[in-house]
């Protein structure tokens, strides 16, 4: 395969130019104009043989808009497709704070989650740094405006794509990257327990979301098979780990299943759990009303339902929130995102 460029550290860009024969300051003007998000075609400040060059010898695998669909709420979700003909799906959302971009990391998925559409069809690949960066500017390109906030919530498990993953937010923060800060940056994990643990020690301040969907070991190994791996006890203490060493409160996301997870009582004994295992560890839940996917069969609860289990973590000082549902009549909403061209 040729060499990705778009994947390369300023300083591995600027080695390779050298190595094709080319000056060292022009590693810069490359780095820089690539992370603009712009086609390299459209660059003007570099000779067109040199441009020549690397059009013939290196790849710059771009992903690109294949389908798109706008939601009532201006939610987007694209429907990308990468240069292998793969496919992999990115949501585009508007948010107070700023435009956020909801992030792919694999083509499909193998944790197989039981409520969730990426891993219906397994994993087909992993995704490279560039083209997890790709679906941002893309779809920046498209909007004509800039995003600030990403989330790598998309298809696909993270920590099973951990180098390529790293290599993306060290990229997405550098300095004549997009220069993102890691505050706004979120990553989400079913809870890949050695993922977290070396994520940990990356020096890289993100905002940790941990899957977590049950109280206890039975419903959340029935529902997710990463727990006969890792058990809920080890997960919450990777999660003090990652709060001890990177001072960033953990956010849970727990979908509330109708007749699973639901009950008062399993709220009472999530309360108790996050009590138990994250004493002097800020915290948050993140409530969500289980997407239906239609293989799945799982259903959501009543309103009042998810209020209430709402209401008795707040209770027991466990800060909770109902999450807002965006792009849902698009099928862009969590857990919805699939590898196939449908
Ligand atoms: N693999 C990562 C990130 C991908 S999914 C992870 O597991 O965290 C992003 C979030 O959507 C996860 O919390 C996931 O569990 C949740 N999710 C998946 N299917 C869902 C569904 N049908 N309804 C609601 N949330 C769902």
């Amino acid at each position: 395969m040729r060499p990705d460029v778009l994947s390369m550290y300023k300083d591995e860009l600027t080695e390779y130019v050298v190595s094709i024969g080319e000056e060292r300051y022009r590693g810069r003007q490359l780095y820089k104009w690539l992370h603009s998000g712009y086609p390299l075609d459209l660059m003007s400040n570099i000779p067109k043989k040199m441009k020549e060059k690397l059009v013939q010898r290196a790849l710059i695998p771009t992903v690109a808009i294949e389908r798109k669909q706008v939601s009532s709420d201006g939610t987007v979700k694209y429907l990308f497709r990468c240069y292998d003909g793969e496919y992999i799906e990115s949501v585009f959302m508007r948010h107070d704070y700023g435009n956020t971009v909801c992030v792919s990391s694999q083509v499909g998925c193998r944790m197989g989650c039981k409520f969730c559409a990426s891993t219906i069809d397994g994993r087909r690949r992993n995704l490279a740094a560039s083209e997890m960066l790709s679906q941002i500017y893309e779809a920046q390109n498209d909007i004509g405006e800039k995003v600030s906030n990403v989330v790598i919530m998309g298809m696909g498990e993270p920590f099973d794509n951990y180098d390529n993953v790293v290599r993306f937010i060290r990229l997405l923060n550098s300095e004549d990257g997009m220069n993102l800060s890691c505050r706004r940056i979120s990553l989400s994990t079913c809870g890949l327990v050695p993922g977290i643990q070396r994520f940990a020690g990356e020096g890289l301040p993100v905002t940790l979301s941990v899957s977590l969907h049950a109280p206890t070991d039975e419903q959340r190994s029935a529902i997710m098979p990463v727990n006969k791996t890792y058990c809920i006890a080890e997960l919450l203490a990777a999660c003090r780990e990652y709060y001890e060493k990177t001072g960033r409160r953990i956010s849970f996301e727990y979908a509330l299943i109708d007749g699973q997870n639901n009950s008062e009582q399993d709220a009472q004994t999530l309360a108790d759990l996050l009590k138990k295992g994250l004493s002097d560890t800020v915290i948050h839940v993140n409530l969500i009303p289980v997407n239906e996917v239609a293989e799945r069969g799982f259903k959501r609860g009543s309103k009042v339902k998810t209020e209430h289990f709402a209401a008795v973590l707040e209770r027991n000082g466990v800060n909770a929130t109902v999450r807002k549902r965006m792009g849902a009549d698009i099928d862009a909403a969590c857990g919805q995102l699939r590898a196939r061209k449908i």
